[in-house]
């Protein structure tokens, strides 16, 4: 078990587009290993790559026990519907804003095996998925979010609380 430094917003890496995985090696094993680590660590549902430094596609998602997802060179095939909500972000501490997204997408990725899958998600997963897909592209959500609070403003008019992607 290997928890990596998450990088933060102001970190010029985090602006930054990643590369597509050409091969699995030991290597990538072992980063992906260490980003459920890192984000199970930090209570966090999904991380990018970037997120802990390393330029590359590689995406993880656990919306919860039984859901996990590794997404290798993620690519939106559809996007459909929309929902307005809460999103944080495990680079950008304390803040949660208001995201509109899709509520449901299409996207084809590869898996730790480098298999060719699809995944159809909606809701949380949907949004998980667009959040990761963009730190990819070098962007975070505080540059679309309505609205960008501190968490402690924030308590006081929400009940529940949703953990950072
Ligand atoms: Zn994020």
């Amino acid at each position: 078990m290997a928890i990596r430094t998450i990088r933060e917003i102001g970190d010029p890496i985090l602006n930054k587009r990643a590369k597509e995985v050409k091969e699995m090696t030991p290597r990538m094993k072992e980063l992906i290993s260490d980003m459920y680590d890192t984000m199970r660590h930090a209570n966090g549902v999904g991380l990018a790559a970037p997120q802990v430094g390393i330029l590359k596609r590689i995406i993880v998602i656990e919306t919860d026990e039984e859901s996990s997802y590794t997404l290798i060179n993620p690519v939106i095939l559809k996007r459909e519907g929309e929902q307005r909500g809460y999103e944080g972000c495990l680079s950008v501490p304390g803040k949660t804003g208001i995201v509109t997204r899709p509520n449901q997408v299409v996207c084809e990725a590869l898996n730790e095996r480098m298999e060719r899958c699809t995944i159809e998600a909606e809701g949380l997963l949907a949004r998980c998925i667009c959040h990761e897909m963009d730190h990819l592209e070098g962007h975070l959500y505080t540059e679309i979010a309505e609205e960008l609070m501190d968490n402690e403003e924030l308590e006081e008019s929400r009940e529940n609380t949703e953990s950072g992607t």
